[in-house]
């Protein structure tokens, strides 16, 4: 037995680490000449310049360009955001903070974000599962059967891989049931793609709602790795507890800070309205083709549909990867099965996708057994 494997935790021999994007294709090699549309992530390059002046001083604990450049994009005061490394910094604070380590649970509303639960898992938090009803909508009877159970409810809105909001009433609803006895977090991650849902502004009528933004969607900055924690002052006072003491390097709060300046935000708007515009353009072909079942309403930059059975499914997994595009399965999901995600990459490489699974039919068949026989 190794050393690691004789002092580790008990429960971290047996846990399986988040499976990204970028760790289920690392070892593909050849990550250049792929077109990845598996992440959310935006596609092209950025162009920013980083100043090393201070670079041998430690950054502030919240670096104040960022927040003052935050807080206005956000419309709140900066007391009320916590800059983290990504929202999944955000997501595994609040629960280290809230959750008392093999005595307390989160609530999680599948199928959703996975983060939650491997954070949870890694905390020795417990996960209580209240699913999505067929309709994608919250389950509010089943979420009242849980109150008390649970000290923080994760909602995703919109949600990630279904890709639809949840309405504010549902999410009200939510925050009414647990008023008394857990944390709600609103993960936003996507909400740039319909900024008119959000709910931010109502954290002064619910001391107990979080949400969670990142830089890593529709501002294109996933590598930066930058995220907003959004709550009311007591909280961010309790989660500064457990942050680290330079969370956010210099470099990033530069980056970040000339992308939430006015004409980065206009670069924003400009990507979420053509991402918007190709998210249709997609979702209308994918609904045109015999072998998709479903097409998913998508609130964000990406589209979840439904193969026709998993033979289908991994037929145009697998075709697309041997052509060199990349997207996601996301068929063990809770009531997910056959589902594959595609993100909204560039309209060259939608494009470009839309003809590999075009090419993959043309020298393939499927035959009505759901057995792939190549075509003579
Ligand atoms: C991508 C994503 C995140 C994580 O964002 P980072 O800021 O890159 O850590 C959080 N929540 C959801 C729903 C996401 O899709």
């Amino acid at each position: 037995m190794s050393i690691a494997n004789k002092l580790a935790r008990k429960e971290l021999i047996a846990m399986v680490p988040y499976q990204s994007a970028r760790r289920l294709f690392a070892s593909s090699g050849d990550m250049q000449g792929k077109i990845w549309l598996n992440a959310n992530e935006a596609s092209g390059p950025g162009n920013y310049q980083v100043s090393s002046d201070s670079i041998n001083r430690y950054p502030d604990f919240q670096p104040e360009n960022l927040l003052k450049a935050y807080s206005q994009y956000c419309q709140l005061p900066t007391e009320n955001i916590l800059a983290t490394r990504g929202a999944d910094e955000g997501i595994e604070l609040i629960i280290r903070t809230f959750c008392q380590a093999y005595q307390d649970s989160v609530l999680i509303c599948p199928p959703t974000y996975g983060m939650y639960a491997i954070s949870a898992e890694n905390h020795g938090a417990d996960i209580i599962k209240v699913p999505l009803t067929k309709n994608l909508t919250l389950d509010l009877a089943g979420l009242k059967a849980q109150v008390g159970q649970a000290k923080v409810v994760f909602l995703c809105s919109p949600g990630n891989p279904t890709g639809n909001l949840l309405s504010q009433d549902e999410i009200q609803a939510a925050l009414e049931l647990f008023a008394e006895s857990a944390m709600v977090v609103v993960d936003e991650a996507y909400i740039e793609f319909s900024p008119e849902q959000s709910v931010a502004s109502w954290l002064k009528k619910y001391p107990h709602l979080v949400v969670l933004r990142t830089l890593s969607k529709a501002f294109a900055l996933a590598g930066l790795r930058c995220g907003f924690t959004l709550a009311n002052t007591d909280v961010i006072a309790m989660l500064s507890k457990v942050i680290a003491p330079y969370p956010v390097s210099a470099p990033v709060a530069d980056i970040a800070s000339t992308a939430l300046a006015s004409s980065g935000l206009e670069q924003m708007n400009i990507r979420v309205q053509e991402t918007n515009e190709l998210r249709a353009q997609l979702t209308h072909w994918l609904a045109q083709q015999e072998w998709c079942s479903q097409v998913f309403n998508s609130d964000a930059n990406f589209v979840l549909f439904r193969c026709q059975n998993e033979a289908i499914k991994n037929f145009i997994f697998d075709g697309l990867a041997k052509q060199g595009i990349l997207i996601r399965d996301q068929s063990k999901q809770l009531n997910l099965s056959d589902c594959l995600r595609i993100s909204i990459g560039s309209e060259d490489e939608l494009n470009l996708l839309m003809q590999s699974i075009r090419n993959s039919f043309a020298s393939e068949k499927i035959n009505t057994n759901n057995v792939i026989t190549t075509k003579a």
